[in-house]
């Protein structure tokens, strides 16, 4: 068969096979049977459709149509009055449910009209994502139409699952990293799996791990990180005791600050400077100050840096919480304003590559010296993260308290001689700071208030996630502000974010698109069956919009299993 005439119907089918379980393991197998015939007769492309996708995962842009505009393709196709289409999406509630039976009900002209090929759906998303500026919605409608003309029922829904951004069928990144380990290394699995990871957080794109790896171990191996494009970031575990960090990262080990601001990598060829949020967001245009301080403090031709951006008070030079900064973060306009009134410095804690050539593997001892030979101290600026090194628990127990009085977070604590080992996994990196209940949680629904909050979406429906899919843990109403001139995130800046990613609406109640992530404390976690998770909060309260985390970092069913077991324990303990 020849590569290009792959139908979609064949990821129908697996589309529909994983909707059908949740169990990991046949999800995987499901895919791996797939992705042998992929590989063979498909384009490496084309994996990303697997995960509702056109595009790698370090690209910016999204599909994520409105349900509206995909209402009026289904429409147009099909020639039914917006109405009409609107009554039975009320009935239905699900807009590739809507298309799967207008598609449906077609007239069978279709027995000899041509099938849908991969190539065309792809090639079709692709343009409707591209398409900008005047005429972008009919141009969009009429690429959909396409599709939609030719698609039977099935075919029609998951085209418009994946048109909203909504594929549903649950499956995480790990379970396809896994799946290729299974379809080309069944003899060597567990250990290939870890190396498409290494591979996978390098390239950040599932079509170039998956061709490389059709092609073998050796094209595996070769997979690098690329300047100029944003990568995955190593991240800690956290500890409660300092025996438990020297457990982990060894004796001695690096002890630093854990400065409470916002992650970002710093990308340098010659005078183009980008820089990277921890969800490989390009906030080089938020941040023009520090691209300044780069370009007149760093020697290096070409770098990439990994460090905390830290706002401070310009008056009494105290430094600020995120919360502060992240407004930094947000703002597309008036910069050079909140440039001034927002100021940063750059703590410079990694060196990821230097003149040439890739340091991840080098130990960190010696990518830290690389850093103080580049990264001066200009204080205010830049600086080095204040960093010791010792084997001692009281010493690094001092360290701690201090770094708490001076007002940081607390302390990370770094194996020696560890690589830059990209995502978060046990072994080089723990983090240590004060207990306290809190979740970072993705927003999946909101209500409107009432009164003088009419109008605004006031209270939100929180979730975590499992294996891709979104799990309600409470509803939460306080914690943001009400007026603009207050520190942090408003009910109407929320209200803001939200309103463009209502998927449905039901009285005041409305569902979003699981996009926007906020930090949640709550008093403590209970068996509920309210939520599907199967837990709710009590007395939750948003203490912070993270609007540079990403959705693989909010918290799994599986952290709040665990949170709820630790307090079941200390209870007991108590009493
Ligand atoms: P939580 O609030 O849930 O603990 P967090 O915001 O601290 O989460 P984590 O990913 O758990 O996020 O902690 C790591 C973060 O700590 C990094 O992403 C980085 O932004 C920050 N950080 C501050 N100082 C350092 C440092 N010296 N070395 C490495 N990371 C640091």
């Amino acid at each position: 068969m020849g590569k290009n005439v792959m139908q979609y119907s064949d990821f129908v089918e697996v589309y529909e096979g994983l909707f059908a379980t949740t169990k990991r393991l046949e999800k995987e197998t499901i895919l791996a049977e797939f992705l042998k015939k992929l590989a063979k007769e498909g384009e490496p492309e084309w994996i990303y459709l697997l995960r509702g996708k056109v595009t790698p995962d370090y690209d910016d842009r999204i599909l994520g149509l409105s349900d509206k505009l995909a209402m009026k393709a289904i429409g147009k196709t099909f020639g039914i009055k917006d109405e009409e289409i609107a009554k039975r999406y009320r009935k239905i509630g699900d807009i590739g449910e809507l298309a799967e039976e207008f598609a449906g009900k077609k007239k069978q002209t279709s027995l000899f009209a041509k099938k849908l090929t991969v190539e065309k759906v792809f090639s079709n998303l692709r343009k409707v994502m591209g398409i900008e500026g005047k005429g972008a919605v009919s141009g969009k409608i009429a690429l959909i139409s396409e599709l939609l003309g030719q698609a039977e029922g099935k075919e029609a829904k998951y085209i418009v699952r994946t048109l909203v951004g909504q594929l549903r069928v649950g499956v995480a990144d790990a379970t396809v990293r896994d799946a290729i380990s299974e379809a080309l290394f069944p003899d060597e699995k567990q250990e290939m799996s870890k190396k498409l990871e290494i591979a996978y957080d390098m390239a950040n794109d599932f079509a170039v791990v998956f061709e490389a790896a059709s092609k073998g171990k050796g094209a595996l191996g070769k997979i690098d990180i690329v300047l100029g494009r944003p990568m995955n970031i190593m991240l800690p575990v956290k500890v409660t005791e300092i025996g438990e960090a020297f457990r982990i990262c060894g004796k001695p080990a690096a002890i630093e600050h854990k400065y409470d601001g916002f992650r970002v990598v710093i990308n340098k060829v010659g005078n183009d400077i980008k820089l990277f949020t921890r969800r490989l967001e390009n906030v080089t245009n938020q941040f023009p100050d520090v691209v300044q301080t780069i370009k007149k403090y760093v020697k290096a031709h070409e770098v990439i840096l990994d460090s905390e951006v830290v706002g401070y008070d310009p008056k009494t030079k105290k430094q600020r919480p995120f919360e502060a900064i992240s407004q930094r973060i947000k703002r597309k306009y008036d910069i050079e304003k909140l440039e001034k009134e927002l100021p940063v410095e750059e703590n410079v804690f990694d060196v990821i590559y230097y003149d040439g050539k890739s340091l991840m593997q080098e130990p960190f001892v010696k990518r830290r010296k690389v850093l103080e030979k580049l990264i001066p101290h200009e204080k205010w600026k830049i600086r080095p993260s204040m960093q010791i090194v010792t084997d001692s628990e009281e010493v690094a127990m001092k360290f701690y308290h201090e770094a708490l009085k001076s007002g940081e977070e607390g302390i990370m604590i770094k194996t020696l001689d560890a690589p830059y080992q990209q995502g978060r996994r046990v072994g080089y990196i723990v983090k240590m700071k004060p207990a306290a209940n809190d979740l970072d949680l993705v927003i999946t629904g909101a209500e409107y208030g009432s009164g003088k909050r009419g109008g605004m979406l006031t209270s939100y429906i929180v979730a975590c996630q499992q294996n891709g899919e979104y799990l309600d843990v409470g509803k939460v109403s306080s914690g943001l502000k009400e007026l603009e001139q207050e520190e942090g995130t408003t009910y109407d800046e929320m209200t803001k974010l939200l309103k463009p990613l209502i998927v449905s609406e039901k009285g005041k109640a409305v569902k979003v698109k699981p996009k926007i992530v906020v930090s949640v404390t709550y008093q403590n976690i209970q068996g509920s069956p309210s939520y599907d998770s199967g837990f709710a909060m009590r007395f939750p309260r948003i203490t912070q919009y993270r609007p540079d985390y990403h959705l693989k970092d909010i918290a799994t069913l599986d952290d709040i299993k665990t949170e709820v077991e630790k307090a079941r324990r200390g209870m007991s303990h108590l009493g």
